[in-house]
């Protein structure tokens, strides 16, 4: 609904039942809104409250203020779809007027919409995941391990040009291995992006090491190269150089290796690559996730394949990934009996899930296509809005895997409020940029290093957003985005003309 269209619903209580009549047929969102002349809301006006009055034989020339008093059911402006729907549901009504602080409504949501939620990004399956998976049935392998498991590693590895794979439980599970296979131990400090998913960073305090964390450069929104070499310098002069540095690929786009790993070499520290956003991306031209010393890929539900849950970790030493499939299979010893030596994990992935991958997998290609796709109609529709979208330098292809921006100007923090309230409002899931790992209360203390005299992902998590991003959004959902943010973008931008 625009704005425009928004201004139609509203009539006074003069307005007549004929002319109510005709404005409900114009407009055709089944409800119009009958304001005071202060511009409260006085009541709603539907199909049947007209046809009730024809019933009791009101004349269609008698003014909307001559039918029975009913006090509206409303909802404030920071409802959410699911508040909305229940109070939908409870009264069994099909619009809910959304008022503000003075009872203005502002906004109509409607059940057409809060039931066709429209997600920021679901999982999309192809036409072969369930032959594997029946596959997996007819021959009994329903464990963990198994022909699938061996033939998605071999393909994952063969798809990034990267050596080895071994596929597990999680994105997480990925990286928790990793940090041991490069002997993280505890009170060592490993490097981390700050502006990430704290997946990214939880497996740092499973090992009982410190992390530091590293703010973003604005050409790519990872890794800083110059932060990075303060940090790296610091810690030399500290005496405590990290174990590792975990360069995140944020929203499908890879970071500046080619200006990142030379600095890690200088101080001999290797990468940890976490590619859980990026499958799919190519940076000069080779895949995201061939970079690193160890690389992991997650195909959780929201990324841009999936498993249903699962991950993967990549690296060209065959004995290391060896390692870490027996670390992932409760460490044991190639012996009859159950020996063990070291601390193992039940972190492999089964099977079945390995078929959905291999499935997944053929369609990676296109869902790359898919999810560029939707960035460019974004993009095209809303040209001219006082919005940045992340960039994408030359030389890299990004996914996309989120359409992601940020709002221009002051206030960006409050009015990305407004924007997603309003998204919201229309059972629109966006959702903030990550809020950095340093401004997080979990890593309260840990060091952090910006950019430069802009700490930039704080200012990236405060403006941004990102939009929903599926590749199986059809055009009609994009349609609903980007009618519902120009409208939240407007109400934005009128509170701050306001403030
Ligand atoms: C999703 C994600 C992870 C974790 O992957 P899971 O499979 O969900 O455990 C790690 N890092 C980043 C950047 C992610 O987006």
């Amino acid at each position: 609904m625009t704005a425009e269209e928004f201004a139609e619903l509203c009539v006074p209580p003069t307005c007549t039942l004929r002319e109510a009549l005709l404005a409900l047929n114009r407009t055709a969102r089944g409800v119009l809104l009958v304001l005071h002349p202060d511009g409260r809301l006085r009541r709603t006006l539907t199909d049947g409250d007209l046809r009730r009055a024809a019933l009791a034989q009101v004349k269609d020339s008698a003014p909307v203020a001559d039918l029975p008093e009913r006090p509206p059911i409303t909802i404030g402006t920071d409802a959410t779809f699911a508040a909305g729907m229940a109070l939908l549901d409870r009264h069994q009504i099909d619009h809910l007027p959304v008022v503000d602080a003075s009872g203005r409504p502002v906004d109509v949501m409607l059940r057409r919409e809060l039931s066709q939620r429209i997600w920021l990004s679901s999982p999309h399956l192809g036409e072969e995941e369930t032959a594997f998976v029946e596959d997996a049935f007819r021959s009994n392998w329903i464990a963990p391990l198994g022909p699938h498991v061996d033939g998605f590693e071999r393909e994952v590895a063969a798809y990034a040009g990267v050596g080895h794979a071994a596929a597990v439980s999680s994105g997480t599970a990925a990286i928790h291995l990793a940090l041991l296979l490069l002997g993280v131990k505890p009170g060592d400090s490993v490097f981390c992006s700050s502006l990430t998913f704290v997946g990214s960073c939880n497996p740092i305090l499973y090992c009982g090491a410190q992390p530091v964390f590293i703010d973003s450069e604005p050409e790519t929104w990872n890794m800083s190269p110059a932060a990075l070499e303060r940090a790296l310098a610091w810690s030399q002069r500290e005496g405590r150089l990290p174990r590792c540095v975990i360069v995140v690929n944020l929203y499908g786009q890879s970071a500046d290796m080619d200006a990142l790993l030379p600095v890690c070499e200088r101080y001999g520290v290797p990468v940890l690559e976490d590619a859980a956003e990026s499958l799919g991306a190519l940076y000069k031209g080779r895949a995201s996730g061939s970079f690193g010393s160890i690389a992991v890929y997650s195909f959780n539900g929201n990324k841009i394949i999936t498993t249903s849950g699962g991950g993967i970790l990549m690296a060209n030493d065959g004995e290391l990934v060896q390692h870490a499939r027996k670390l992932a299979t409760q460490a044991r010893e190639p012996a009859a009996h159950y020996e063990h030596v070291e601390v193992g994990f039940n972190y492999r992935m089964s099977n079945v899930l390995a078929g959905i991958g291999r499935g997944q997998l053929r369609v990676l290609e296109q869902r790359v296509a898919q999810r560029r796709q939707v960035f460019d109609n974004y993009r095209d529709a809303l040209a001219g809005q006082p919005l940045d979208w992340m960039p994408e330098p030359a030389g890299y292809r990004s996914t996309r895997w989120l359409t992601c921006f940020t709002l221009r100007g002051p206030d960006a923090g409050r009015r990305r409020d407004l924007v997603l309230r309003a998204l919201e409002r229309h059972s629109i899931e966006a959702r903030p940029v990550w809020k950095p790992m340093h401004q997080q209360p979990l890593f309260r203390g840990a060091p952090y290093f910006a950019h430069g005299d802009q700490d930039l992902s704080a200012r990236l998590f405060e403006a941004g957003i990102c939009l929903p991003s599926g590749s199986n959004l059809t055009g009609e959902q994009q349609e609903r985005v980007i009618e519902q943010l120009r409208r939240a973008l407007a109400l934005a931008e009128g509170w701050r003309a306001l403030a």
